[in-house]
C-alpha cells in the first residue's frame, strides 16, 4: 500500500494545479496592509482566515481575537494568547495548513514558543514584491480564479495568474450603496437595479470566467421563478422604505437571483455557488445547510442551459452531491477547501466520485484563502488526500496506475481549463 500512496504521490506532486478559487487581494494591496483585509502585518497574518474560526471554536474570545490581529502586542507576545488555542486545533484540516506552510516556506518544523523570532523575521523577509508569483511557483499551481473580496469585479494587477469572478450576491441582495458606482443617479423603481446588474455584466464579462453567489449563508437556494410584475411591486415598497416580510423578501431576491443567472448563461458563464459547512463560528443555520443538495438539484432542473459549479462538496452533505453530478449533465463540483474542512470526508468523497460520476464534472482544488502563503500548505494537503484516495482504489483493483494519473490530470487542472476556458 505505502509503495502505490508514494507511487502516485509522486505523480501528483508533479502536476501543475489550476487552483479554482481564491479570495486573494492584489499583491500591492496586500504590501500596502489595505484594511480590512491586512489588520497587522505580522506572523499571526497567516492564521486568518480559517484558523481563526477554529481558535473561535476552540473557546478563544472576541477579546484574545482582536488582541492578536492587533498592532498594539509586539507579534512575539501574540504567541501566550494563542499557545493554548492552537495546541487545541493543530490537528485539524486548518492547522495542517499552517504546519505545511511553515515547513515548507520558512523552513520551520514546529509551531512553537521557540520557533515564533524566526517565524517572525521570515514572514517579514518573504512577503516582498513578486511574492504571488513566487509562492505559485513553490505550490506548483499555475494560476488561481479569484472571487475578489469587496467590490464585485477587480481589475487586477497580474491577469496572467489571476482570473476573476463577478461575484453577484450585492445584486441579489440589493446592496444598493456599494453596487451603484454613479451609475443610475437614483434608484427608484425595480428597471433602475437591473440597469446596474446589466451595468457590471456589460462592462466585466468579457475579463470574468464565471460568476459567484454566496447566498448560502443567508438563507436556503430554494430560489423559485417569479414574475416581473410581482417583482417590481416588492422592489418599489422596499425603496420606499416599507419594511418586506420574509416571504417578500425571498420573493424579491428570488426574481433578482434568475435575472442574473440569465445573464450569466448569456455571456457563456458558469455559476457557482457557496454549498455547506459556513466559516467563521456562531451563525450557521445546519437545517438550510442541509437542504443545499436538494435546492442544487432544483436549480439544475430549472435552468438546464446554465452550467452550475457547486463548492466545497456541500460537506457535511457530499454524497447527495455524488448523486447530482451523476444525474444533471449541468451540475458540476469543485472541492474546494473542502480539503482543509474535513480532510478525511474530502478523501471519501473523491474515491466515491470516481467510482459514480463523470470525471469530466470534478475540480480538485481551490485554498479558498485571503493570504497567499497558505496555498502552500493548503495544495500540500490537497496533493495527499488526492494521493490517498488514488493509491486507495489502485490497491483495491478498481482502477490501475494508469488510469490514476489520467484522472489526476483530469481534476487537477484539465477540468478546469475546459470548463472555465482559460488557456
Ligand atoms: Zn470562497
Amino acid at each position: 500500500m505505502e509503495d502505490k500512496f508514494e507511487i502516485v504521490s509522486d505523480q501528483v506532486n508533479r502536476i501543475q494545479l489550476v487552483d479554482t478559487h481564491e479570495h486573494l487581494i492584489d499583491e500591492s494591496e496586500r504590501l500596502n496592509c489595505v484594511k480590512p483585509y491586512i489588520q497587522c502585518d505580522d506572523w499571526t497574518t497567516i492564521l486568518g482566515m480559517y484558523t481563526k474560526f477554529d481558535f473561535v471554536s476552540a473557546g478563544m474570545t472576541q477579546k484574545e481575537i482582536e488582541l492578536i490581529s492587533s498592532q498594539e502586542i509586539l507579534p512575539l507576545e501574540k504567541w501566550k494568547i494563542i499557545q493554548s488555542y492552537w495546541n487545541k486545533i493543530k490537528h485539524t484540516g486548518y492547522g495542517q495548513v499552517i504546519q505545511h506552510t511553515i515547513n515548507e516556506l520558512y523552513g520551520i518544523s514546529v509551531l512553537h514558543e521557540k520557533s515564533i523570532p524566526e517565524l517572525q523575521e521570515k514572514y517579514i523577509d518573504y512577503r516582498k514584491k513578486g511574492f504571488y508569483e513566487e509562492t505559485l511557483k513553490r505550490a506548483n499551481i499555475k494560476c488561481c480564479i479569484v472571487n475578489p473580496p469587496g467590490r464585485p469585479f477587480k481589475e487586477t494587477e497580474l491577469p496572467s495568474l489571476l482570473y476573476q469572478d463577478i461575484d453577484a450576491m450585492g445584486m441579489i441582495r440589493m446592496d444598493f450603496e456599494s453596487l451603484n458606482e454613479n451609475i443610475i443617479p437614483k434608484i427608484t423603481e425595480l428597471n433602475d437595479w437591473l440597469e446596474v446588474i446589466n451595468w457590471w455584466f456589460k462592462k466585466y464579462a468579457n475579463n470574468a470566467v464565471g460568476v459567484k453567489i454566496g447566498m448560502a449563508y443567508f438563507r436556503r437556494l430554494n430560489f423559485d421563478k417569479t414574475t416581473i410584475e410581482l417583482a417590481n411591486q416588492l422592489f418599489s415598497k422596499k425603496i420606499e422604505d416599507k419594511k418586506l416580510s420574509q416571504i417578500e423578501e425571498k420573493t424579491l431576491q428570488d426574481y433578482l437571483f434568475w435575472y442574473v443567472v440569465e445573464l450569466a448563461t448569456k455571456n457563456g458563464l458558469p455559476v457557482k455557488f457557496h454549498t455547506g459547512h459556513q466559516a467563521m463560528n456562531n451563525f450557521m443555520n445546519l437545517e438550510n445547510v442541509m437542504f443545499n443538495p436538494a435546492d442544487c438539484a432544483n436549480l439544475c432542473r430549472l435552468s438546464p442551459d446554465t452550467k452550475f459549479i457547486f463548492f466545497h462538496i456541500s460537506y457535511p452533505y457530499y454524497e447527495p452531491m455524488i448523486s447530482l453530478t451523476k444525474h444533471y449533465s449541468n451540475a458540476i463540483i469543485d472541492m474546494c477547501w473542502s480539503w482543509t474542512v474535513n480532510p478525511i470526508a474530502s478523501i471519501d468523497f473523491l474515491k466515491k466520485y470516481i467510482m459514480t460520476s463523470p470525471i469530466n464534472k470534478l475540480m480538485a482544488f481551490g485554498g479558498d484563502d485571503l493570504y497567499v502563503e497558505n496555498l502552500i500548505g493548503h495544495a500540500k494537503v490537497a496533493r495527499k488526500g488526492i494521493s490517498i484516495a488514488l493509491s486507495e482504489l489502485i490497491k483495491d483493483k478498481w482502477i490501475s496506475e494508469i488510469d490514476s494519473i489520467e484522472i489526476a490530470e483530469r481534476i487537477m487542472w484539465k477540468n478546469a481549463v475546459e470548463i472555465y476556458g482559460i488557456d
